[in-house]
């Protein structure tokens, strides 16, 4: 019981870019712990549920509605695991859990809600080029489904001008096809051709492709969902390795300009 007296449990846990083996120990206790499990599908299919755990999947655009649910259940004594993908807290069901709360029954506030961290992503990806996240940088959502396309415009273009590498997450989808071509056009604008671009394409799983190109070169057709685009600075290096493939990485200082 919380000390308002309302029962339950809510842990947000993310749980990775994949891999079984990137799921931290801390993730997989609070999804043991669990009576019920809530998240997108995709992300719930990866886990080995026991019979006893209750599912409720849903798909991809209802979160804030997924959020509530959570809560409810949560607030009716069940000790619900909230799963995303990755880092909860980055593009993920953290910040919809919150915003539920803020919005929600003031009961709520007295829950016993956790976050566990997971391995987002952008760490996943820079990893197996070298240290494109050498320096300064930022994670930008190419997705306009919560914000307006100008937004996004408009942060590409500062963040290329404040020298940031940029993680591009949700680069593509069926839905949102030109969203990616058009992002290449406004940084082209912005950056050298030759800063280079990483499409890191399901890291960590069987179909997992990583390529190295440049800005100039960057094809929007590489980038699918699974797929998350590094852009790095004009600081950005690339080293060739013997068997063809490249490292990469931002060296860690910037000369005074
Ligand atoms: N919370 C997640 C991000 C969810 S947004 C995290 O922290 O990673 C979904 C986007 O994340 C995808 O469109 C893609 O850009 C990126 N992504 C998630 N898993 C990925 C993986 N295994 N490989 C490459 N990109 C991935």
């Amino acid at each position: 019981m919380s000390a308002d007296g309302i029962g339950g449990r809510l842990v947000v846990v993310g749980i990775g870019p994949g891999d079984e083996a990137m799921v931290t120990p801390q993730a997989r206790a609070a999804l043991a712990g669990a009576t019920d499990l809530v998240g997108y599908g995709p992300y719930l299919a990866r886990l080995a549920v026991g019979p006893e755990v209750v599912v409720h999947a849903s798909d991809n655009r209802v979160e804030l509605e997924r959020a509530r649910h959570a809560l409810g259940l949560a607030a009716s004594g069940r000790v619900v695991a909230v799963v995303s993908g990755g880092d909860a807290g980055v593009f993920g069901m953290a910040s919809a859990v919150f915003e539920a709360i803020e919005q929600g029954d003031p009961a709520w506030r007295g829950l016993d809600v956790s976050v566990v961290p997971g391995i987002s992503a952008l760490l996943a990806a820079a990893a197996r080029v070298g240290a494109p996240l050498g320096h300064d940088f930022c994670a930008i959502s190419l997705s306009d489904n919560l914000k307006p396309w100008e937004a996004v415009e408009r942060r590409l273009v500062a963040a290329a001008g404040a020298g940031f590498v940029m993680a591009l997450y949700n680069p593509a989808s069926s839905a949102r096809a030109w969203q990616i071509g058009r992002c290449f056009e406004v940084l082209r604008a912005a950056l050298p051709g030759e800063v280079p671009v990483m499409f890191a394409r399901a890291v960590s799983r069987a179909d997992e492709l990583v390529t190295v190109t440049s800005l100039s070169a960057a094809d929007p057709a590489m980038a699918d969902m699974r797929t998350l685009v590094m852009v790095g600075t004009a600081e950005t290096r690339v080293i060739a390795r013997a068997d063809g493939r490249s490292w990469v990485y931002t060296p860690r200082g910037v000369a005074a300009s």
